[in-house]
């Protein structure tokens, strides 16, 4: 059993989020963090609040006050500067979007200004991952890109369905697959296979109800990802699957 990188306690596959560096999570740890960066801040603007007033109120040992509420101040600073890192750290390797992600993207502007990285257009943009998270990318600012809203419908376009879903030479390996995916597709039925993410040092077994296939932009020499989307029972949520990355696909028999 893997080990909660926050509280160091073993975590339990159905409810635990597995980061894309390898290391998994409760969910109700982030809850936690959340909530003790929520409560500084707050004690935070309260003392602000106090110090202000206290000023415009001058009495004896006004000066004691404001010196001890200074040393407060800073030790809350400290301690929220060591929850924000903590988790920004957890956001960057989410295997989804994260909470902070128009934070991520304000950064993004502020570094490398508001031009559509594809086209270099000025236009209102989306953040988007240069290596998509299911190929082992990260939230990382370096692995975030801003393009345009035109490049964004070019490029993230959704594959057609198998009807009239031309498999590219390039992925002709996977006939055998797409079509016995299509199959579950068609019939309802759900596929069981291998699967292992880029970092991971295991092979997983997944059993996902199959909704429609995705060919996404990589960076390598393929240019494209030819994935399958659908419920994940082990995550109980919608993911992306690479077939690359699948071993021992079958259809499940009900
Ligand atoms: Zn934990
Ligand atoms: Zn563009």
């Amino acid at each position: 059993m893997p080990y909660c990188s926050v509280c160091k306690i073993e975590t339990d596959y159905e409810y635990d989020i597995a980061l894309s560096n390898g290391d998994y999570l409760h969910y109700s740890c982030i809850i936690l963090l959340q909530m003790q960066k929520h409560e500084i801040e707050t004690a935070l603007q309260r003392q602000k609040s106090q110090l202000m007033l206290s000023l415009f109120v001058p009495d004896e040992g006004v000066e004691q006050d404001v010196a001890s509420a200074e040393t407060e101040s800073e030790d809350l600073r400290a301690k929220l500067e060591k929850v924000k890192s903590v988790l920004t750290g957890i956001y960057d390797h989410l295997p989804c979007w994260p909470p902070d992600w128009e934070e991520r993207k304000r950064r993004v502007i502020r570094q490398n200004g508001s031009l559509c990285s594809s086209c270099g257009k000025e236009q209102d943009g989306y953040l988007v991952h240069d290596i998509p998270v299911f190929e082992g990318g990260t939230n990382e600012l370096e692995n975030l890109t801003l393009i345009c809203a035109t490049c964004y419908r070019s490029v993230y376009r959704e594959a057609d369905m198998f009807g009239s879903f031309t498999l590219k030479p390039s992925q002709s390996e996977f006939a055998e697959q797409v079509s016995e995916i299509q199959s579950a597709i068609d019939s309802d039925q759900r596929i069981r296979f291998d699967y292992k993410k880029p970092k991971a040092k295991r092979w997983m077994t997944r059993v996902v109800v199959p909704e429609r296939f995705l060919n996404i932009p990589n960076n390598r020499e393929s240019g494209e990802t030819l994935c399958v989307e659908g419920f994940c029972e082990l995550r109980q949520d919608t993911r992306v699957f690479a077939l690359e990355r699948m071993q021992g696909l079958e259809v499940v028999e009900d």
